[in-house]
């Protein structure tokens, strides 16, 4: 499998064709699935010569518009040019404030009838172990605290990748759980995280300080991403591989 970073920028990064942290994963049949489509990313594909066309399926982590602003482009390309319905991974709980929350709005009216989320997509379902299987390789989705609203956990979904040599995880958004996540980052050999940069704290996501603290093990088997735009330390002298940069690829 190949692993293509559309962008590596966090959510409010501007101009400096960084864009969302999306990525393309194409499977060994030469499938691809589009993880996260935030509101860049029909620019960023056109910038590494991707079309809608060449998107097979699309995994959704969180509700955020870094992650689902491009949605209704996709959706509506698929379903208006090529009569598809694309298929959709998305957790379960997520699937309701997706259309009603996010989409609806732009998406429920058809000329002829009122559209609903399974007008435009295909929804997938997931086994009891929120995983998926796609091209003889397992998808696990791992829930990861990201936003709370009024004391209620809004989470993201990591995606636990299980590849010909490698597992891959993916954390998407998150915030600094080592207690969480300690297993998956034991589990997994390689580890692209979440990684805040700027002075300015959100909180909903892991900070580089946060990050460094993490044992040498662990260390060493993370990239970093979904990065602010600022001077960035020197992640291979800290014991990181590195940051992620745009069009960056990796084969697992
Ligand atoms: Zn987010």
């Amino acid at each position: 499998m190949k692993l293509t970073f559309l962008g590596v920028s966090s959510a409010l990064s501007v101009g400096y064709l960084k864009f969302h942290s999306n990525m393309l994963l194409e499977t060994d049949s030469g499938k691809h699935i589009l993880i996260d489509c935030g509101g860049d990313v029909r620019h960023a594909m056109f910038e590494l010569g991707y079309t809608p066309k060449q998107i097979d399926a699309v995994f959704i982590s969180h509700l955020h518009a870094d992650h689902v602003g491009g949605l209704e482009w996709l959706g509506f390309s698929k379903f208006f040019m090529e009569n598809i319905q694309l298929p959709l991974y998305i957790a379960p709980e997520l699937k309701e404030r997706l259309w009603n929350n996010v989409l609806s709005g732009g998406m429920s009216t058809l000329e002829y009838k009122e559209a609903t989320l399974e007008t435009f997509f295909q929804l997938e379902a997931l086994d009891d172990n929120m995983s998926f299987t796609l091209d003889n390789h397992v998808f696990k989705l791992i829930k990861v605290p990201h936003s709370y609203s009024n004391n209620h956990l809004l989470p993201s979904y990591g995606l636990l990748i299980y590849g010909k040599q490698h597992k891959v995880f993916i954390t998407t958004d998150t915030r600094f759980a080592l207690e969480e996540l300690s297993s998956v980052y034991q589990e997994a050999d390689i580890i692209f995280h979440d990684c805040e940069t700027s002075e300015h704290l959100s909180n909903q996501h892991s900070h580089y300080n946060q990050l460094i603290t993490l044992s040498k093990e662990i260390k060493q088997k993370i990239w970093l991403y979904d990065y602010n735009d600022c001077q960035l330390p020197d992640a291979l002298a800290d014991g990181f591989l590195g940051f992620v940069t745009r069009g960056q690829q990796f084969e697992f």
